[in-house]
């Protein structure tokens, strides 16, 4: 049997546009789907768990994965650094599986520049005042903090003019249709169908 290959996908998104929630319901729902762990040397948050919402690394360790050319991205986003590791990409799409990155907007430059047959997703919120108030109900960070926070936001909604697709979180139901719907069309290509089917392909068409 022909081993599927699978696609890599970059969802991207500012803080407070859903982004986590909505892969979180997306793996739980579609079985070929995977999201990559990145390495990060951010202090773990409440709640999170080393191995499940990140690998948490010291900076001394992180640097020395990046001389050893361990990333297939990183970048520095708001003082920390994460990176994501090119060995589990490699391996997870050659078990057929599409992998999402959950990533920022200079690490899918970088993706892209690397595999420019990815694919990338911009979560929006559904307006500036909505954004604020998802920041703001977040309970977790002082108003200098939220300040801060609106306008990195901006700053990263200013790169969604380079991604292939746009969905607005406005509605989370919906918005989860909207993804699902692109990983399973996704899946539909040519190239995967014709891996996929090769046998079903043959028969086919054969005289
Ligand atoms: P947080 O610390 O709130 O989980 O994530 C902060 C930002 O870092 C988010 O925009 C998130 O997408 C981004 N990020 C998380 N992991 C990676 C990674 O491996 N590479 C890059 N470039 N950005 C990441």
């Amino acid at each position: 049997m022909t081993q599927a290959t699978g696609t890599l996908y970059i969802v991207s998104a500012p803080s407070g546009a859903g982004k986590t929630s909505l892969v979180k319901a997306l793996i739980e729902q579609i079985d070929t789907l995977r999201v990559s762990i990145s390495h990060t040397t951010r202090a773990p948050r409440p709640g999170e768990m080393d191995g499940v919402n990140y690998h948490f690394t010291e900076r001394d360790d992180f640097m020395a994965r990046v001389g050893q050319g361990d990333f297939l991205e990183h970048a520095e986003v708001f003082g920390n650094l994460y990176g994501t590791s090119q060995s589990t990409v490699e391996a997870t799409l050659a078990q057929g599986y599409d992998l999402i990155l959950e990533i920022d907007w200079q690490g899918a430059e970088q993706v892209r520049r690397a595999m420019p047959q990815a694919r990338s997703i911009f979560i929006l919120p559904p307006t500036r005042k909505d954004l604020r108030e998802r920041l703001t109900n977040r309970g977790q960070d002082a108003d200098h903090v939220i300040e801060r926070r609106m306008a990195q936001a901006v700053q990263e909604m200013s790169h969604c003019v380079e991604y292939d697709f746009i969905v607005i979180n406005d509605c989370f139901q919906a918005a989860l249709e909207d993804l699902k719907s692109i990983f399973r069309a996704g899946r539909l290509t040519l190239a995967c169908q014709q891996t996929r089917h090769a046998a079903l392909l043959n028969e086919l068409l054969s005289e």
